[in-house]
């Protein structure tokens, strides 16, 4: 009786590997760098389970990784002493899809006209990408467990693998890949050795190629800074943040006091989450004395700064702690608090001395700086510093600080004031900006339906409060236009009194504002957290209704004062202009719920005007 197990892959590992065997053809050698990852991985968590102190089988094997090639038979093999697996892990971790961001990749893979190979080390499921080139993989495992015996995996890639026991295996993994004919040159010595010095040159094990170590064993971030090159450090950065890009911003930074630190971290030049992709994962991995105490470490910064990769170096760390141990640890609340406020310092640093490449880390990461604002309270106020926006008095496009916008603060102007609009054109044009531009008051001009939120938790900035332009209590001192074509305040009382009766609960109270200068009426949110809510759940397409708000009319708006003469006349009419009238100035609140019964008024209005002229 044969001992070999089949097993089918989960489906949606079949559907992976069918997307990575069939459609991606560029970006195959990063599966060298893949394997070589998962080995240093395994090698560093014995080191892990030796350092604190647990049996592992064969404690006296060095850990190394291992790769060989050979081109008669086109194969490359791919070994460690890591951990290894047992029966269980192989087929847990070789056949189901263990994260869930890895489903969301699949989902974006299938998808995406050109899949991009090289994201597939960041989404957990790296292994895989060795079927780019190989025909048939084979993986040879014994755990560092004790009383585990070795296994065979073995598989094509098309809906099964088999498992059945090795004998005699040392401890570790060994990834032997049978190269398919057009992906031969990775059994080649020197393409090999050109990829893993391009792509794994930092892995803290030796890696030795055909009997030779290749790479440079060395902790970059524990160097001083003058000795490193720069494309040192974009090499290390490529094999941290498994990009092929290098990054936007660096930060290498070392500290005695209050805690010893020496940090290396990155900005990726782009944000997978910002592209659509789901929540990244911190990928700051935690060392002491350059050995790994935790990688992609929790509670390292806050989970606003998740997007960071590097390395954090603290000797003053207990080398044997358990990683549950670690998480609620005062000393990584202690690095907490002096890496992100070092980190909030370089970026406010940079948005002086470059203020383009802000702009562009702005673009990727505004919206974690805002998520910060809302949910990071001891932050708060620094971050505060560090958002941008546009602004009525600069040209579209450019965005101002809010210490640059205080500095410009007209006479007579307390406040900031931001409007929240779906777009320039439309800030421009909205009536709530008509008094700001009147009076010359500045006006930030935000299109992101999460900063009303943010500038409600904001709140002030440098002794100034921050207000909405639809909700301030701005006025105009001056009447703009003659007596004559106005409402004495009167007729406008009267006129407001009819509007609340003929709109009846459509909308709360109704009265004449100060604030208009070109539209004829405006509506005014009474309830500061319902305004942007609704926004925000009209953003998401769900139902909005419920909210009232106020609805303000210009005495000096030619309409109105025609108005008030019409409902005396004609009621019927009068009331039809009213009801068009709060649906316009809903539209320009961007409130609007279902435009088409105004469609239908606006032309029996229409119909109207045109049969009164011929
Ligand atoms: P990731 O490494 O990002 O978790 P992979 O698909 O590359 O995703 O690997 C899946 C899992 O398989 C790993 O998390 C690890 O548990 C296991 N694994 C892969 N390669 C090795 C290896 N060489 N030694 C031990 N375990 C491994």
């Amino acid at each position: 009786m044969s001992a070999t197990e089949q097993h089918h892959f989960q489906a949606e590992i079949q559907q992976l590997l069918n997307i990575v065997i069939n459609s991606l053809y560029t970006d195959k050698e990063i599966f060298i760098r893949e394997l070589i990852s998962n080995a240093a991985d395994a090698a560093e968590k014995l080191r892990f389970l030796q350092s604190s102190g647990q049996a592992v089988f064969q404690p006296d094997t060095p850990l190394a990784i291992t790769v060989t090639t050979d081109d008669k038979a086109n194969t490359i093999t791919i070994t460690d002493t890591g951990i290894g697996m047992t029966h269980g892990e192989l087929v847990e971790n070789l056949g189901t899809i263990a994260h869930s961001g890895s489903k969301a990749f699949l989902k974006q893979l299938a998808e995406d006209k050109k899949p991009d190979a090289n994201l597939i080390g960041q989404f957990g499921v790296g292994f895989y990408s060795a079927f780019m080139a190989a025909k048939r993989v084979t993986v040879f495992s014994r755990s560092s467990q004790a009383d585990q015996p070795g296994w065979r995996w073995s598989s094509e890639g098309a809906g099964t693998y088999e498992i059945e026991p090795a004998a005699d295996l040392p401890r570790g993994s060994k990834i032997v890949l049978e190269l398919k004919e057009a992906d031969k040159e990775f059994a080649q010595n020197y393409r090999v050795e050109q990829l893993i010095k391009r792509y794994s040159n930092f892995v803290p094990f030796p890696i030795e190629l055909n009997g030779k170590v290749v790479n440079t064993v060395r902790a970059i971030w524990a160097r001083s800074k003058s000795e490193i090159k720069e494309e040192e450090y974009n090499e290390f950065y490529q094999y941290v943040g498994h990009d092929q890009e290098n990054p936007l911003y660096r930060l290498h930074f070392n500290a005695d006091a209050p805690i010893a630190i020496q940090s290396l971290l990155f900005v990726p030049a782009k944000n997978f989450e910002t592209l659509g992709m789901s929540r990244t994962e911190s990928e700051v991995n935690l060392y002491c004395r350059k050995i790994l105490i935790e990688p992609k470490a929790k509670k390292l910064f806050p989970d606003w700064l998740r997007f960071l990769k590097g390395v954090v170096d603290s000797e003053d760390l207990p080398l044997n702690i358990s990683r549950e141990t670690m998480q609620d640890s005062s000393l990584k609340q202690k690095l907490n608090t002096v890496l992100t406020g070092r980190f909030i310092k370089f970026l406010e640093e940079q948005a002086e001395k470059e203020p383009a490449n802000y702009d562009k880390f702005y673009e990727q990461y505004g919206r974690f700086l805002k998520e910060g604002v809302v949910t990071d309270f001891s932050h708060k106020d620094a971050l505060g510093k560090l958002l941008r926006y546009e602004s009525s008095t600069l040209d579209k496009g450019t965005r101002t600080s809010l210490a640059d916008y205080i500095k410009r603060m007209a006479s007579g102007q307390t406040e900031i004031f931001f409007l929240l609009v779906p777009s320039r054109e439309a800030a421009e044009s909205s009536p709530y900006f008509e008094v700001f531009r009147a009076k010359n008051f500045e006006v930030l001009f935000m299109y992101d339906p999460w900063d009303e939120f943010v500038m409600d938790h904001l709140n002030q900035f440098d002794g100034k409060t921050i207000k909405s332009a639809e909700r301030a209590d701005v006025k105009l001192e001056q009447p703009a236009a003659s007596e004559a074509d106005k409402l004495t305040d009167e007729q406008a009382e009267a006129l407001a009194k009819w509007l609340k009766e003929s709109l009846g609960d459509k909308v709360d109270a109704v009265r004449a504002s100060q604030r208009l200068v070109d539209s004829p009426a405006v509506i005014v949110d009474t309830d500061p957290m319902n305004a942007s809510m609704r926004r925000i759940l009209k953003g998401m397409n769900q139902p909005t209704d419920g909210a009232k708000q106020d609805f303000e009319i210009n005495p000096r708006h030619g309409l109105m004062v025609h108005l008030e003469k019409l409902r005396q006349t004609d009621s019927t009419l009068a009331s039809k202009v009213a009801e068009q009238l709060l649906d316009n100035a809903r539209v320009a609140a961007g409130l609007l719920e279902d435009p088409r019964s105004m469609i239908k008024r606006l032309n029996e209005l229409l119909e109207q005007m045109v049969k009164a002229r011929v």
